[in-house]
């Protein structure tokens, strides 16, 4: 396949990051250079029979990108714009994101570029089956184990772990973010947008905010939109604006979360036709007046073209890689605060992380140990990147990354080069 880059890819965004926090560390080329370097790339097909008996194929990658910590660890992506340089960026943000938690794990990311929505269910089980077979051969409890992002999700996990488990017996320590009857983690559902508020909480206090004084908007109404909305809407906030791939809708005086989650479900997710609010589009949204932006669903939404018209006081990165590095830039310079990816939408992989325990030791915490648990390394991660931000001055990001990278640096060194 060939590999032209396309203009502004999350790879690049993803080194640039890298990049940049890496020359204010002082990081030695060598290890700049290993760092940087993904362990292992796999590109598959994923020849499948659609419900009309046509076959039809797809490709699918798995990125091992940093294993010095611990097994790889990442979501599995179903979406038309799955590349290899969208795996590649997402599998680099994982080593970061479970450094920065210090959570034993690696870093890795999986996708399958198909059109999900056009999809029945039974495509989507032949698919989800047919990629881990082509992909189990480097996938293991100990190894890599996978977990939900865009349009994959705990049925999606639960046919990973069956199908694994064809070959190498009962094995839920495969695969996180499983329904809890097949040994899931209370709490893994509701973890990132959970994380989410718990920075937006911290956030809020450290700039003397009060959030059930403020406003938030919210892009992509998934997994992560539906429950930082709902969280949000609990801590007394006003919610104007939410989307999906349809577009947005936007109240100045608030949603009405409750009413909007409850036609969401009734809606395959969807909220077109809800009732309340004016219609915008996905790019108007990100203009909209607001203390609180919360960009989760997809990656490089902010960026040059629109970084001087946000009216937003704060940027909590739900989804990945939804700043470019020029945006950010440009935020700073108009002083608006961007609290990064790798910190805010950590809770998803921090319970991942206490469902590979839970499984290992087939012992189930109940779901206030979950939420406590979360809690103290949101609020760890957190004290640890405001000191950084504060010692050396500079933003949360660079703050995120030199503590991330210091770690998986140190691993790197003591496991030796060659
Ligand atoms: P999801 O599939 O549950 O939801 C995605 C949402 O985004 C849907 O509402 C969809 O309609 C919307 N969307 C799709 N294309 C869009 C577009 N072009 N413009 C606006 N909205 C669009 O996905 P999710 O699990 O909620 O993931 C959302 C983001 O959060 C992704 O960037 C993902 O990598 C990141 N993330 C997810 C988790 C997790 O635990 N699920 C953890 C960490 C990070």
């Amino acid at each position: 396949m060939s590999e032209k880059p396309r203009p502004t890819t999350d790879f690049q965004i993803a080194s640039e990051q890298f990049d940049i926090a890496s020359e204010i560390m002082g990081l030695h080329e060598e290890l700049r250079l290993l760092l940087k370097t993904p362990f292992r790339e796999m590109r598959v097909d994923v020849p499948i029979r659609r419900d009309d008996g046509t076959g039809a194929v797809f490709i699918g990658y798995r990125v091992q990108h940093n294993g010095a910590r611990g097994p790889y660890k990442g979501g599995i992506r179903y979406h038309p714009e799955v590349d290899i340089y969208e795996v590649r960026a997402l599998a680099a943000l994982m080593t970061w994101k479970t450094a920065l938690m210090d959570l034993p794990f690696g870093g890795a990311k999986g996708g399958v570029a198909c059109v999900p929505w056009e999809m029945s269910a039974g495509e989507l089980e032949r698919l989800t089956r047919k990629f881990i077979q082509r992909i189990s051969i480097i996938l293991g409890p100990q190894r890599d184990i996978p977990a939900p992002d865009m349009y994959t999700n705990a049925q999606t996990m639960a046919w990973i772990m069956d199908q694994y488990g064809r070959k190498n017996g009962y094995s839920p320590a495969i695969v996180t973010g499983k329904p809890l009857e097949l040994g899931g983690s209370q709490g893994r559902e509701a973890a990132t947008g959970r994380g989410t508020l718990f920075v937006l909480e911290h956030l809020a206090r450290e700039w003397g905010v009060d959030p059930a004084a403020s406003t938030a908007v919210i892009q992509g109404f998934g997994n992560v939109g539906t429950f930082a909305a709902r969280f949000f809407h609990e801590l007394g906030g006003k919610v104007v604006a939410v989307s999906d791939i349809d577009g947005g809708l936007y109240d100045p005086a608030g949603l009405d979360v409750p009413a909007i989650l409850a036609y969401a479900h009734a809606h395959r997710g969807g909220i077109k036709g809800f009732g309340q609010g004016k219609v915008v589009s996905n790019k108007d949204l990100l203009n909209l007046p607001c203390d609180f932006l919360i960009p989760a669903a997809l990656g490089g939404v902010i960026n040059r073209k629109n970084a001087e018209s946000i009216q937003a006081r704060f940027i909590l990165e739900a989804a990945n890689s939804p700043t470019t590095p020029r945006a950010d830039q440009k935020l700073a310079e108009r002083g608006i605060v961007v609290a990064p990816d790798i910190l805010v939408n950590a809770g998803g992989v921090t319970v991942s992380y206490f469902e590979w325990v839970q499984n290992l030791q087939q012992f189930f915490w109940d779901e206030d140990q979950v939420n406590r648990e979360l809690a103290k390394r949101m609020e760890r991660a957190w004290g640890e990147v405001l000191a950084v931000h504060k010692e050396r001055k500079v933003d949360l990001r660079r703050a995120a990354y030199i503590i991330a990278i210091d770690r998986v640096a140190r691993a790197e060194s003591l496991r030796g080069f060659e």
